[in-house]
């Protein structure tokens, strides 16, 4: 039998852009940590599959992030292809210069929604946080590249609870009057659900943010991130952001389960009839490959489905009445 059928819902855009976080956000936040060579192979696996966009990795300090240390090695290492973008993560101008030496065309900034997070995660408060991306974007900018405002706590916060959207509305906003040509709203603790997602990017695109410029980016804590994309894609968004094999999790979040596996997202846009140029089959090995360098299972759904033997495609037991 093949998986899944494909019945197309007209609702739902007809293609949709995978921005591939696995090598940086979901390498990042892995207790093993890989060795150049392993991440470049990664990489390159990740490029024969048909993504687009394949985020590489990070330009931060080594003592804050030791998982990505070897930015320059990786972005040296790596066969770049053509048809593939490669962006990488700058918190400051430092990472700017190291992201440019390494020839890299495309970079992402990160900043919160909400004051606790900025506060942890960056060392600064809400309202520094966007003096210190500013001059970032600008040069960035000036340079030619292409810059994607991340912001994380979009829809819950473990220090502070619930967000409202206004603030996070604000900030998306305050992104791209900066210069950022993308954002990706983060759901960074997997809390929300569907309904949230919705008026969200409704609030946002209403104050003048265009939808085509809006990306998402959820985690699987609660088992809502499939149908918050789902959510996201009935309002028009077209950027979706997940990790090969539900790669990473959130240090914040010590139950969450990682990134939306971008094996269940093909899965789900195949079935939808929504194009995306990425060989499942392909996306598969690669995940199964990665398991065995990390020593630990991926918590993807459709990787678990389709590389054990008790996936329905290949069943291993005589249906019967009474099942
Ligand atoms: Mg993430």
């Amino acid at each position: 039998m093949t998986l899944p059928m494909v019945v197309r819902d007209d609702s739902l855009p007809t293609a949709v852009t995978i921005w591939e976080v696995g090598a940086r956000d979901g390498l990042q936040n892995e207790a093993t940590i890989l060795d150049a060579s392993t991440k470049i192979e990664f990489i390159d696996r990740l490029s024969a599959t048909g993504l687009s966009i394949i985020e590489a990795t990070s330009f931060v300090r080594a003592d804050r992030v030791p998982q990505l240390a070897d930015a320059r090695d990786v972005m040296s290492g790596i066969a770049r292809r053509d048809s593939v973008r490669y962006p990488v993560l700058v918190p400051n101008e430092r990472g700017l210069d190291g992201a440019m030496a390494a020839g890299v065309a495309d970079v992402a900034i990160f900043a919160s929604a909400t004051e606790t997070f900025a506060q942890r995660n960056l060392g600064r408060s809400y309202g520094e946080q966007w003096d210190m991306f500013a001059p970032v974007v600008q040069r960035a900018r000036a340079a030619g590249l292409r810059v994607r405002g991340y912001l994380s706590m979009c829809c819950g916060d473990p220090w502070e609870g619930p967000v409202d959207v206004d603030r996070v509305a604000e900030a998306a906003l305050r992104l791209q009057e900066m210069g950022c040509d993308s954002l990706s709203l983060g759901d960074t603790i997997g809390v929300a659900t569907p309904g949230q997602v919705g008026a969200l990017i409704g609030r946002i695109t209403d104050r003048g943010v265009p939808i085509s410029s809006v990306g998402v980016h959820f985690h699987d804590t609660y088992g809502q991130a499939l149908a918050n994309t789902l959510a996201a894609l009935r309002v028009g968004v077209t950027t979706v952001d997940s990790s090969a094999g539900g790669l990473g999790g959130c240090p914040y979040a010590h139950a969450a389960t990682g990134n939306l596996a971008t094996e269940d997202l093909v899965y789900m846009l195949d079935g939808l009839g929504i194009s995306h140029g990425v060989d499942l089959d392909a996306l598969i090995s690669t995940s199964v490959w990665l398991e065995s360098q990390l020593g630990r299972p991926s918590p993807s759904r459709v990787v678990r489905a389709r590389s054990s033997s008790s996936g329905v495609d290949t069943p291993t037991h005589r249906i019967t009445m009474e099942e």
